[in-house]
């Protein structure tokens, strides 16, 4: 007899009995992995590969349904309180959320919606904060209980700690309050509180944390409340007691007016949650955070996408674990783990020797990774990295990948403690390590190879002068055969030098001269980040630009003149006047300037009379109307500012032009004052020429 599937019973049995033995481990891995990330707060894999065990499961389920039982942590929400704090009853279940990961998901699940409830559905976007969902139960307006969410029917109770977190209000405003509040939201620790926080456990030689959701969570959950309130957590809300569709306590008719009300009572909600009512807009709300992702200071894994009648949300209702009018649109992973087949270190341009990993390749962060960097021999001794190691890797934005640590599970037995090398990889010289650095260096400046490949790839970075077509290959090239030694070198060189080099034409060959010979009207200030003298990057460059017109004026300048200028410390004072000292430097500047390159910018140079813009920081994005990037910097830069790349609070305005994109966004999220190039010059004491066609 053959079963409905029209396979023989044999084989449908055989496929059933894998199923289950599939099933039961997939259960049993991911209730250990909760206890550690749920109870413990230290995750043992990264989120990616946990959402992997999930998929399977839920995959698995899907086919034999018969194997489907209410334990499954695919019918129930995850985490379970621990015995430190008293249990709590949830008024209304907090739920977990259903993922999608793409967005042709995100279409399957709207296409679902509109079967069951019609095509007219408006939704709330909101950004999905990493961080550890709590319930705040308001009695008249005043905050009596706050709570985890447990297993999503019983929490713990947490209500000294939450006292603890600033944003969250022990009164709420105004005098018409219901008797009974819910509100549900998440506590984060900033991103910039995180770090502080771990660069403080790593001085005190404590275990740092390994994201800021396993910080905040480790933070809530203490049983001294003081240790939480030195911990910085912030609270966003989101809601109020929808876990089963409609809040009991408010009128309102949409999830969008909760939002405002919850607002007016002195509540935090999130600024960027935004309404949209088509799938296109929903798709374009999430890939604008997905790349914006880094631009806010609270991690963020993704965006919830939830339905705002309550009506609707009332036919759509939930299942035993998530409700069915919401859904986590969730980013690709920045952390995955990987097998480490060997740890080495590199030097860097300034002598900085840096331990990294090579991995198996892992797809992280959007790339493919194969190798990830580990700070110095502190970070990889209180690491504890060996070669053989499972470690997670995390890559964010366009930041070098990073170790955070092994998964001390996965070790191999026996696998013996790496030790750091004693000599430079690239020339042999003994490494030197000064009393109260953290790192060690190759001390050959001039004669070590890596180092000076690594000065060239500065020379011509964007940060510096900025040569397109100078890769790291080509440097390697060029300085194996020693045509180049210094970065004067570079203009020495011709088209008979280059053809000679692999993958170089006479068509790449020009485009390269082409470059090199571009990278000669670079404003003078970019000449001094190019020399590679430690400590003088960009903002240290355009201060030193500033106050001496030239580089004869800098190399002449005496120790006090340099301590002078405000921003440049003694110890950057010390390292620059030092290295105009050194007669091969001397020579080096010597043959830029015959090369052709701009030793004084007196366009930079402090101009005599009022400074409108003294004191201010600056940056600019985007392109403007007639200025290029260049002039506006150096108009602001004459009228005493400081211009820098990337927005932070002490940004005084940010000078905005034609797509303008993440800096924008980060001056909005930071409330700085965003204006156009007419109103820039209108503040230099200037008149908006004609825009350009
Ligand atoms: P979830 O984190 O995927 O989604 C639900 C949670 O999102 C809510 O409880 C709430 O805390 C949060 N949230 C943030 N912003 C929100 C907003 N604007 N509106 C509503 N909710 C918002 O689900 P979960 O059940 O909390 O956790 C499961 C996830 O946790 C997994 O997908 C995995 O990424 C991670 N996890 C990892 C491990 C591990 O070992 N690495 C173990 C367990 C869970």
């Amino acid at each position: 007899m053959m079963p409905e599937s029209g396979k023989p019973n044999s084989l449908a049995n055989r496929e059933r009995g894998l199923a289950r033995t599939r099933i039961e481990d997939l259960r049993s891995q991911i209730a250990s992995h909760d206890y550690c990330y749920y109870v413990l707060d230290r995750p043992t894999i990264s989120d990616a590969e946990y959402d992997g065990l999930m998929r399977e499961l839920r995959a698995l389920e899907q086919r034999f349904p018969e194997l489907v039982t209410p334990s499954s942590p695919t019918q129930r929400v995850g985490g379970k309180g621990s015995e430190l704090f008293a249990p709590v009853e949830h008024p209304s279940p907090m739920l977990s959320l259903d993922n999608v990961f793409s967005t042709e998901e995100l279409r399957a699940w709207l296409g679902r919606l509109q079967r069951a409830v019609g095509d007219s559905i408006d939704f709330v976007c909101e950004l999905k904060i990493d961080g550890l969902a709590v319930s705040l139960l308001y009695q008249n307006g005043v905050f009596v209980r706050g709570a985890t969410r447990g297993d999503g029917r019983v929490g713990e109770d947490i209500t000294a700690n939450l006292r603890t977190v600033r944003p969250i209000p022990a009164h709420l405003q105004g005098s018409q309050h219901p008797g009974m509040l819910e509100v549900r939201g998440e506590v984060y620790q900033p991103i910039s509180v995180f770090e502080r926080l771990n660069q403080d456990l790593i001085a005190k030689n404590q275990r740092p944390f390994a994201n800021p959701r396993n910080a905040a969570a480790g933070s809530l959950r203490q049983k001294d409340p003081a240790v939480t309130a030195a911990r910085g957590l912030s609270f966003w809300c989101y809601g109020t007691d929808a876990g089963a569709g409609r809040p009991v306590a408010t009128r309102a008719e949409r999830h969008s007016e909760d939002l405002e009300y919850l607002r007016s009572l002195g509540l935090p909600a999130n600024p960027n949650i935004e309404r949209a009512s088509t799938l296109e807009q929903v798709a374009s709300y999430c890939a604008k955070w997905q790349a914006h992702r880094h631009d806010v200071d609270y991690q963020i894994d993704g965006v919830v996408i939830k339905v705002d009648r309550y009506r609707q949300r009332e036919d759509l209702g939930a299942t035993s674990r998530a409700p069915r009018w919401a859904v986590a649109y969730k980013f690709p992973p920045e952390e995955r783990t990987a097998l480490v087949k060997r740890i080495a270190v590199h030097t860097g341009r300034t002598g900085r020797v840096t331990p990294y990993v090579e991995l198996e390749p892992v797809h992280v962060g959007g790339v493919t990774v194969t190798s990830a960097t580990l700070h110095n021999q502190d970070d990889l001794r209180r690491k504890d990295v060996r070669e053989g190691d499972t470690v997670i890797v995390h890559r964010a934005g366009d930041v070098i990948p990073e170790v955070v640590g092994p998964v001390l599970e996965k070790r191999p037995p026996g696998t013996p403690v790496w030790t750091f090398p004693t000599q430079c990889p690239a020339c042999a010289t003994p490494l030197v390590r000064k009393p109260g650095e953290a790192d060690w260096r190759c001390p050959n400046r001039k004669g070590c190879p890596s180092q000076t490949v690594e000065w060239l790839c500065h020379f011509g970075s964007p940060d510096a002068l900025d040569i397109e077509h100078l890769g790291y290959q080509t440097v390697t090239a060029l300085v194996e055969r020693g045509w180049l030694a210094d970065p004067a070198d570079l203009y020495a060189l011709d088209a008979t030098h280059l053809v000679q080099l692999p993958g170089f034409a006479e068509k790449s060959a020009q485009n390269l001269l082409d470059a090199i010979a571009a990278s000669k009207r670079r404003p003078f200030w970019r000449l001094l980040v190019g020399l590679n003298i430690q400590r003088v990057g960009a903002h240290v460059a355009q201060l030193l630009a500033q106050r001496f017109a030239s580089m004869d004026a800098l190399a002449a300048a005496n120790l006090d003149d340099l301590q002078a200028i405000e921003g440049v410390g003694p110890e950057i004072a010390r390292t620059v006047h030092q290295w105009f000292r050194d007669p091969e430097n001397g020579t080096l500047i010597n043959k830029l300037g015959q090369s052709g390159l701009r030793v004084k910018d007196e366009a930079a140079a402090a101009p005599v009379g009022p400074r409108p813009l003294d004191g201010k920081i600056v940056v600019i994005t985007g392109t403007l109307p007639t200025l290029s990037r260049e002039e506006a910097t150096a108009l602001a830069q004459q009228a005493g500012a400081r211009v820098t790349s990337s927005v932070s609070k002490k940004t005084s305005f940010v000078v905005v032009g034609q797509e303008a994109g993440s800096k924008l966004a980060k001056a909005q999220e930071l409330d700085i004052e965003s204006i156009d190039e007419a109103e820039f010059l209108r503040r230099l004491g200037r008149v908006a020429p004609r825009a350009r066609e």
